[in-house]
């Protein structure tokens, strides 16, 4: 607990100099930590330390952790990860946020998972900063559809864009790419004015690049144990 308070911290400490260093203030920044692969009993180490976004890549892994720690106060789940759509209900049940969707039929059954009564879901768009369609996103040229598309759904309210930076580019210009793109998404809507990216080894470039939401894993965490 020592060690993750610690980390937790120190990265918090280099989030805010990012962010000073963009010329930005550090509390329009939503830190999300990433806590795939650990137990759900690291969530509620996280949550005693104050944390209140968690970050989940897999659904089945998702559902039973947000199961296992129950309902605490102010904790929000964001996914992350690839959808399936016809995990779309179970999606729908766990999280407050989904980062990832990327087309319109799921974005149509994450809108037929709504209970009657339900909130609205936040949404936002994935878009695919590289060439290879199996990386997952919407491919930037689709993405303005796809806002379209969704933002006619009742039940789902999309907040803006998500993206992982390629592996064989630096981050910076794709990053720079993603904020233009943010501006396709509020040509439809807006008031969508996140942008989720960032992660360990990207967050300053997101920072600088404008990203609102980050999502950090293992420079919090700690190495990951192996997937189970
Ligand atoms: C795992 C993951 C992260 C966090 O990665 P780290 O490098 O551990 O910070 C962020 N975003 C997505 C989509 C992930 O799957």
């Amino acid at each position: 607990m020592g060690d993750l308070r610690s980390r937790l911290a120190a990265i918090d400490e280099r989030i805010a100099d990012a962010a000073r260093a963009a010329g930005r203030d550090p509390s329009e920044l939503t830190r999300i930590v990433v806590t795939k692969f650990h137990p759900a009993s690291l969530v509620e180490e996280l949550y005693d330390l104050g944390v209140r976004d968690v970050g989940e890549n897999r659904q089945q892994e998702f559902s039973r952790k947000v199961g296992e720690v129950g309902s605490l106060a102010g904790l929000r789940w964001h996914f992350i990860g690839q959808a399936q759509t016809n995990k779309a209900r179970a999606i729908r049940a766990a999280a407050s946020v989904v980062h990832s969707l990327d087309r319109a039929r799921l974005a149509d059954a994450l809108d037929a998972a709504a209970e009657p009564g339900d909130p609205s879901l936040d949404v936002l768009l994935q878009v695919n900063l590289t060439d290879d369609p199996g990386r997952g996103g919407v491919a930037p040229a689709e993405l303005e559809a796809l806002a379209a598309h969704t933002a006619a759904l009742p039940s789902l309210r999309v907040r803006g864009v998500m993206a992982v930076a390629p592996l064989d580019e630096p981050p910076a210009p794709a990053f720079a790419r993603l904020n233009a793109l943010a501006g396709v998404v509020r040509a439809v809507v807006p008031d969508a004015d996140w942008i989720s990216a960032g992660m360990t080894a990207d967050f300053a470039e997101a920072i600088a690049a404008g990203a609102t939401h980050l999502r950090i894993g293992s420079a919090i965490t700690g190495p990951r144990p192996e997937p189970g």
